[in-house]
């Protein structure tokens, strides 16, 4: 499988290159071997090239798997439910073969077009400085947030808030409408 590099898209929004440092523990990312996801929140301004990002970050695997542990049960299965009710499995195959380029070009689920969602979330698997291909990038719409909020318990949405209010202060006006939230998949 190749490995790509890793696009800007997921550069750092503040230093405007790789990410080096786990959010949460420091860790330092870009030895060969050392796996870590990026997950980064936009805003799009319709009719305007201009967009925003709402967050960004990259977390090691170890402090990925600790805030999985946070998320309950039902939460979780909720969340498996809806990705295995709403993306088929040659899908995300297909994905695997396409350039990550061409992955972050449209919603994984809707199919939205990335110019034509008011809100996205990209999320990369990344191996050092490269993309780990098996788990390839991908782009989730505002509207999958939506539809995935309400099937959180209000444990997890607690747990997810108290992530993002630890490490960000996002700007509130940002945050209209629907304030993203973190989801780890
Ligand atoms: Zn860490």
């Amino acid at each position: 499988m190749n490995h790509h590099d890793i696009p800007e898209d997921f550069y750092s929004f503040e230093t405007n290159t790789l990410f080096e440092r786990c959010i949460e523990c420091d860790k330092y990312l870009l030895d060969e071997g050392t796996e870590y996801i990026i997950e980064k929140a936009v805003k799009n301004y319709e009719g305007y090239p201009a967009k925003d990002t709402v967050f960004d970050y990259a977390i090691c695997m170890d402090c990925a798997e600790q805030m999985r542990k946070q998320i309950s049960k039902e939460s979780m299965e909720s969340m498996m439910r809806y990705f295995r009710d709403n993306m088929d499995v040659m899908t995300r195959l297909e994905m695997q073969e396409q350039s990550p380029e061409e992955n972050l070009k449209s919603c994984m689920i809707k199919r939205i077009e990335i110019s034509n969602c008011r809100e996205y979330q990209i999320y990369a698997h990344c191996k050092g400085g490269k993309l780990n291909m098996e788990n390839p990038p991908y782009m989730i719409s505002g509207e999958v947030m939506e539809e995935l909020l309400p099937l959180l318990s209000n444990q997890t949405i607690d747990e997810m808030n108290g992530f993002m209010n630890k490490h960000f202060s996002p700007d509130p006006s940002l945050m209209e409408p629907t304030p993203p939230r973190l989801i780890l998949v």
